[in-house]
């Protein structure tokens, strides 16, 4: 069977059993994008696969693939990284999960991507070491819009198209991908989310940031909860459903 990727980065994203002995896994990889791969024999062959293919674990994958439109066969995994820090904290988890779903739902099948793959990473390795789990939900989500093509628009009024000033709070609005400034707020009622000026700057500031840079980011307490619900409710208009990980948000 010919090779379709030798020695390839990437993570697990999903896990199924397919009949009796083997699992159906999908994978975020880097230069390919979403793969799913069957790993035949993964529940027998204790030494090939055992403990690599769970959850966010961060591998070097080989398959093959008899033809294109068939599923890809996993030939060999090698563990780069477990993220043990996950697997020991629920609360770790539960948010690499809400990561987890934004990927696989923002995705698809062999669109290569390696700005979000590498965004993917940079999340888990800061998932797995600090404690500060909300926060990089929230820089994770602005960084992913970004990656998709989907970049909320700060610089402008989606209104009336006047330029955004620093220190004034608006109304973000889920359809538009944007905000919407005092005067035309007064014209009529606007469905959407008031956002501080503070959530706003602070949105800017982390889009502005290269990824490999997003370590220096930091959100404060007081604008987290809203800058979080706005990403929320912007995710689910973009994904058109609800998150169903969402609810495993870590608590404050
Ligand atoms: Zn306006």
């Amino acid at each position: 069977m010919p090779t379709l990727c030798a020695a390839v980065p990437a993570v697990v994203l999903d896990s199924l059993d397919h009949g009796e002995s083997d699992k159906i896994v999908t994978f975020f990889c880097r230069d390919i994008g979403k793969l799913s791969a069957i790993a035949k024999g993964a529940h027998r062959s204790k030494k090939r696969f055992v403990n690599k293919l769970e959850l966010f674990s961060f591998l070097q994958i080989t398959c093959s693939q008899s033809a294109p439109d068939r599923l890809a066969v996993l030939t060999e995994a090698d563990l780069i990284n477990g993220f043990l820090g996950l697997r020991q904290s629920v609360t770790a988890y539960q948010a690499a999960s809400i990561v987890r779903e934004c990927v696989l739902l923002a995705s698809s099948e062999k669109q290569r991507d390696d700005h979000l793959f590498q965004l993917l990473l940079w999340t888990l390795h800061a998932l797995n070491s600090r404690d500060k789990q909300k926060p990089t939900i929230a820089l994770f989500l602005i960084k992913l819009f970004d990656c998709i093509g989907y970049r909320p628009d700060f610089s402008l009024c989606q209104r009336c198209g006047t330029p955004w000033h620093a220190g004034q709070s608006g109304l973000f609005s889920p359809l538009t991908g944007g905000l919407t400034c005092p005067a035309c707020l007064a014209g009529g009622e606007i469905a959407g989310r008031r956002l501080s000026a503070g959530a706003i700057q602070t949105i800017t500031m982390v889009q502005r940031h290269q990824p490999d840079r997003l370590n220096r980011c930091k959100i404060g307490r007081a604008v987290l909860a809203e800058t979080l619900d706005c990403l929320h409710q912007y995710g689910r208009h973009l994904f058109q459903r609800e998150l169903a990980s969402w609810k495993w948000l870590p608590p404050d």
